[in-house]
């Protein structure tokens, strides 16, 4: 076969309105990332609409599954740790979920919570936090997180955009391989704030106070780097679920103070 230069045409020739060319693209990825970003947003208000209409007790039947996949090897909760939850959960206006407590066997301070109603916390978290109150902030946090469905709405917001995905014709697999290792729940900021305020309510409508209640939050504080990002790698399970901000902590100590008063 002949070989036959390809004509260059006018893409060659960089002496043609060059400054022009690089405008209009510009612009057109400009648009187009808007366009993506209104289109991201208008899927998370139909994510969070939905989400409102599936009640408790249907979550609870869809994710039963769950349990049973992301924590094989789980243990019950010493009864110490279980009367903690128990007192948080009990006649207080929570979702009716069926609550379940489980620990990991894992030296990274972690804890999360699955839709349905299951919080978890490892062996790592509970040698980190020895203290009740402590605990029971770490758990009354992933509780704000069942109590705003922050992992149904994440879910019904992937679902979604791998429909779109699918509707014009884009491979959506990764996607959702990705969004559906539950265990790995990472929030936005303004949803760990959310169960942040969430957590501090409830604790101190159970204790009376939030004094000692920060202690897994400062602890985890000093062992991150000024970025947020873990000095210690043991830290890293959490800082990846939990991003914790200087900010954070600043907002938790002040709605304490106005808690207190
Ligand atoms: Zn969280």
């Amino acid at each position: 076969m002949k070989f036959v230069p390809r004509q260059l045409g006018d893409a060659a020739d960089n002496s043609k309105g060059g400054k022009e060319g690089w405008r209009s693209r510009l612009k057109g990825i400009l648009s187009a990332a808007i366009i993506l970003s209104i289109f991201y947003v208008i899927l998370g208000f139909i994510a969070d609409i939905s989400v409102n209409l599936v009640s408790e007790e249907s979550e609870s039947e869809w994710f039963a599954w769950v349990d049973d996949v992301v924590l094989v090897g789980a243990q019950e909760p010493s009864p110490e740790l279980q009367a903690i939850f128990d007192q948080l959960i009990a006649d207080s206006d929570l979702r009716p979920f069926e609550y379940r407590l489980f620990v990991l066997v894992d030296p990274m301070p972690n804890a999360f919570a699955l839709p349905g109603g299951t919080v978890t916390v490892t062996t790592g978290l509970l040698d980190l936090v020895e203290t009740e109150i402590g605990r029971a902030m770490v758990l009354s946090h992933e509780l704000g997180h069942l109590e705003h469905r922050h992992g149904l709405k994440r879910l019904g917001r992937s679902l979604l955009l791998a429909v779109g995905m699918s509707m014009v014709g884009l491979d959506s697999s990764a996607l959702l391989k990705q969004s559906s290792f539950l265990a790995e729940m990472k929030h936005s900021r303004s949803q760990e704030e959310e169960s942040d305020t969430f957590g501090l309510n409830l604790i101190y409508a159970k204790y009376g106070t939030t004094e000692g209640a920060f202690e897994f939050f400062e602890d985890i504080h000093l062992l991150e780097g000024e970025d947020g990002t873990s000095l210690v790698e043991g830290v890293q399970s959490w800082a990846h679920t939990h991003p914790l901000t200087e900010n954070r902590l600043t907002n938790l100590r002040r709605q304490a103070v106005e808690l207190e008063r």
